[in-house]
């Protein structure tokens, strides 16, 4: 956080200003010395698309405007997807002033497009308005195409294999930019994404009412209206977080991370582990299928010689026996900074056979992209080397 002093009476000018040109994302905090705290955010929540149709009409009533003209507005937003306020053409001027005045739309910038010509996938690297760099990854499937889209500049989590966490995390998405990683993509391809897995850098639970907010917009009627159940949202294992989603028994699919099937083995590669063991872990997945009724998914990178025998398969069959669940097994994605590699396919089929006869529903992950940048994350990283050297 950076600290800066003002006096007081250029407070209100300078944010203003900043407002106006929204090349500078700060939240200004004024404490009882005149001090001003600038920190990253305010001007990013004050992007219109972050709120909810119930949060507009909240908004436009302090205008005195009526509650009909929120779905009015979410629809220019993110149905028509304007890219300014004078673009609404039945909204009148004073209100779309008065709007403009205390609120943006600030689009993300497509720095670089990679497009896999084996199987259309494509992979972006978008710049924010700070000028952090995020990824996000269309997907064509036959019947349908998916996006996969990041929460997080960076990531704080630490996983062993992830490139996504190597530098950290730099900050948290607003919905408006997470809907934008969708947007975007549509508009480039020119197709319609059917399904979201939030499932690129960063780790979702720990942004959990912002997440929330971009489920309710996206599933909303008069915007993009999906249905819940095409969301899937992946976590580490943030029990609370899973417990608190869990509560507001929506529909989508939750994902967890496991990778291994006890607490030694997963301390090794993942962090979080170390904060809450897998027995806390399942106890709160089962409360998310009890309250939801949701099967789920279990990730499981396949790491040659540390996560693929045939003991590894029972004490994960071991674990989810009873349990309506799935797994999703992933050779792991080699990371140029890491020395982690994948098994080959027979013994990945081996794995997938051995969880198969306990009882498992399980797949083996379809590879897409495999001639881009494949692991989530190298694009972000490659391009903020190339920064760093010409700086
Ligand atoms: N933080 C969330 C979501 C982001 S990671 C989570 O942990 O689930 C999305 C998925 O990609 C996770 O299952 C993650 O473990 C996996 N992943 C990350 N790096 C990988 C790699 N190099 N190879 C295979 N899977 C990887």
């Amino acid at each position: 956080m950076n600290k800066i002093i003002f006096p007081n009476n250029t407070l209100f000018r300078i944010v203003r200003a900043v407002h106006k040109t929204h090349t500078v994302l700060f939240k200004i905090k004024a404490n009882v010395t005149g001090t001003v705290l600038l920190t990253q955010n305010f001007f990013m929540m004050n992007d219109l698309r972050s709120y909810t149709i119930s949060e507009l009409k909240t908004i436009l009533a302090s205008y005195g405007e009526k509650p009909y003209r929120a779905s009015q507005i979410f629809s220019w937003l993110h149905e028509k997807r304007v890219s300014g306020f004078e673009e609404m053409t039945d909204i009148s001027k004073d209100l779309r002033q008065k709007l403009s005045g205390d609120y943006c739309i600030v689009h993300l910038k497509i720095a670089e497009v990679q497009s896999s010509k084996k199987d259309g996938t494509k992979k972006f690297l978008y710049e924010l308005h700070d000028g952090n760099l995020i990824e996000s990854v269309f997907m064509k499937y036959r019947e349908w195409n998916s996006a996969c889209i990041s929460s997080q500049a960076g990531c704080d989590m630490g996983c062993r294999f992830c490139a996504s966490g190597i530098d950290g995390c730099v900050r948290s998405l607003t919905a408006a930019e997470m809907l934008d990683e969708i947007y975007t993509m549509e508009e480039y391809t020119g197709e319609k994404i059917n399904s979201v897995v939030v499932m690129g850098s960063g780790e979702p639970l720990l942004l959990l009412d912002e997440l929330l907010r971009f489920i309710e917009i996206i599933t909303a009627d008069g915007g993009k209206h999906l249905s819940q159940r095409s969301i899937t949202v992946s976590t580490c294992g943030i029990v609370p977080k899973i417990r608190e989603l869990a509560e507001k028994k929506l529909q989508i699919n939750l994902a967890i991370s496991l990778h291994a099937a006890t607490d030694e083995k997963r301390q090794q590669i993942m962090p979080i582990a170390k904060k809450y063991s897998i027995a806390e872990l399942m106890d709160a997945c089962v409360c998310y299928f009890e309250q939801t009724g949701r099967r789920l998914t279990f990730e499981y990178a396949l790491i040659d010689g540390f996560n693929d025998t045939g003991e590894d398969a029972a004490e994960l069959a071991d674990l989810l026996k009873g349990k309506m669940s799935h797994v999703n097994l992933i050779p792991v994605n080699p990371v140029k900074e890491r020395d982690f590699r994948r098994p080959d396919g027979e013994k990945a089929r081996r794995f997938k056979v051995r969880l198969e006869n306990f009882g498992i529903n399980v797949t083996i992950r379809r590879e897409l992209g495999s001639d881009i940048d494949g692991a989530c994350g190298q694009l972000r990283r490659k391009r903020k080397k190339q920064g760093s050297e010409y700086a």
